[in-house]
């Protein structure tokens, strides 16, 4: 374990204890609930290019409060088991502060996937998901997998078939993980949802006259000049949403090998074309080396959408933007937060920032579960009350219904836009509530902090209704 993965775990112990210092619970239950229940760790070798490699991974249990538990599966070299219980922690507040009905896990197995063929990652993670199968750490009642770092659908839907080849009674086996491709029973609009999550949490942030005074910046996104570290699946999506739907500009895009500046604003769909295309950022106009000193540029709004513990006591100090949104996990030491909450700097935190991803999970599994595509039923009748509604009042009034509206109000019940109808609402109603919770009380320091006392609380309501 590395210092930097311990700190990552202290970090969410300091965030806990202090959030817990304002909430009615004993000392016992607090450290029920801080407690990682359980983690995992497996070898297995596997024979490739004519000799057995041996890999280690990690399938950590943080709270069993709600079962599944659930919680992404990252493939990095840098995994450690100090990482995947902070990370499992983490999906246990998440999920109890955006109100999805899971306990917190996560996995990881140490490996660099560039080193891999796309053959060999396959045999890997088949080989993985046959020994979490073994303690049922992927299973879709106990333990439901997702991706994350270094992993997506194509690793989803390996781990789902592995799942069903060794259960093939079992006819919920396809919720035994999310984030499958949409043939392999995913549903559409996970593979967006923590970056479209981010815009909404901004979205709405925006729309709290009240927190945006703190940042000293305007009312609504229009304009605002965005850093974005990590055009990965997250950062990805999250910047073209703000930059093409809401009229954000994107000015930095800090990657791992090097940083795009362009202060009239970066076309993400051409740079994301790039990366896949060349393998990384360099030849992309506006191309610089270095990177996370970019975090420091001056602008209105920074993502870190890599990894954890990347603005720490050295550099926080330096940070200019106002707002920074986690879309991240964990990417500030609680040491760091400290120094940007005495700067003024407004942190939307982890927790909630991010919890898109799990909240269209949810939706995913309930899916699976159903065993139907979400809105088959009702959206052609829907469509045929709305259009003989509009029928009416065009006989009635003399006059044509407008066409845009028409079109608006006929366009329903698509799995698309319910899913993103229940990922917005999600989102919405959950900053609203950390926001009442910050407000309601001046000692409460920020909104990192009234976000763990909501989740601290829901979870200390679940472990009260059986009594403990
Ligand atoms: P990803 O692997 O798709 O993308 C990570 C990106 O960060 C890559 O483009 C990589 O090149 C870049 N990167 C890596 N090291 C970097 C560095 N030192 N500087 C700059 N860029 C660097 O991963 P992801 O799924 O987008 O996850 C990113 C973060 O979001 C992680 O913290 C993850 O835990 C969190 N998260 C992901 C999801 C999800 O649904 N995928 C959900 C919630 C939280």
């Amino acid at each position: 374990m590395s210092s930097k993965t311990r700190q990552f775990l202290e970090s969410i112990e300091i965030n806990f204890k202090k959030a817990a210092s304002f909430v009615d619970i004993s000392e016992g239950l607090s450290e029920q609930i801080l407690t990682t229940n359980s983690t995992y760790a497996v070898r297995f070798g596997v024979r490739l290019r004519g000799t057995v490699h041996i890999f280690t991974g990690y399938r950590s249990v943080h709270s069993e409060h709600l079962e599944p538990v659930k919680g992404g599966i990252r493939y990095d070299e840098h995994v450690d088991q100090d990482e995947v219980e902070a990370l499992a922690s983490l999906m246990t507040f998440k999920c109890a502060l955006v109100q999805v009905p899971f306990g917190g896990s996560k996995g990881g197995l140490i490996i660099n996937p560039r080193d891999w063929t796309e053959d060999e990652l396959e045999v890997i993670t088949r080989r993985f998901a046959q020994e979490l199968s073994k303690r049922n750490l992927i299973n879709p009642s106990q333990n439901v997998p997702a991706p994350d770092v270094g992993t997506g659908e194509r690793e989803m839907a390996w781990m789902a078939d592995e799942f069903k080849k060794l259960h093939p009674l079992d006819l919920n086996a396809l919720g035994c993980v999310t984030g499958k491709p949409v043939t392999k029973g995913g549903i559409t609009g996970r593979t967006e949802a923590t970056g479209r999550g981010v815009q909404y949490a901004l979205q709405e942030f925006f729309r709290h006259e009240r927190d945006v005074k703190k940042t000293k910046l305007s009312l609504g996104l229009k304009d605002k000049r965005v850093i974005v570290q990590g055009l990965g699946n997250v950062g990805y999506h999250a910047a073209l949403f703000l930059s093409t739907e809401d009229g954000a500009k994107i000015t930095h895009v800090i990657e791992r090998d090097g940083t795009i500046i362009n202060e009239s604003g970066i076309n993400i769909l051409d740079l994301r074309e790039h990366i896949v295309k060349n393998g990384g950022t360099k030849g992309f106009s506006g191309y610089v080396e270095g990177g996370i000193e970019y975090l420091e540029s001056d602008a209105d709004i920074l993502i870190p959408a890599a990894l954890e513990m990347v603005i720490t006591k050295e550099n926080a100090g330096n940070i200019k933007t106002p707002l920074i949104i986690e879309a991240a996990n964990g990417p500030i030491t609680s040491e760091a937060d400290e120094i940007l909450l005495n700067n003024g700097t407004i942190v939307i935190p982890d927790l909630y920032a991010n919890a898109g991803g799990v909240t269209v999970s949810y939706f995913e599994w309930i899916k699976n579960l159903t065993h139907i595509r979400f809105g088959r039923m009702m959206r052609r009748q829907r469509e045929t009350n709305l259009s003989a509604l509009i029928q009416g009042i065009e006989t009635l009034t003399g006059k044509n219904f407008p066409e845009k509206e028409k079109a608006a109000a006929l366009t329903g019940d698509s799995e698309i836009n319910l899913v993103r109808s229940g990922l917005e609402d999600t989102m919405r109603e959950a900053y609203n509530d950390i926001s009442n919770e910050w407000n309601s009380n001046p000692s409460i320091p920020d909104l990192r902090t009234a976000a763990m006392i909501l989740a601290i609380k829901r979870i200390k309501m679940s472990y009260d209704s059986i009594g403990l």
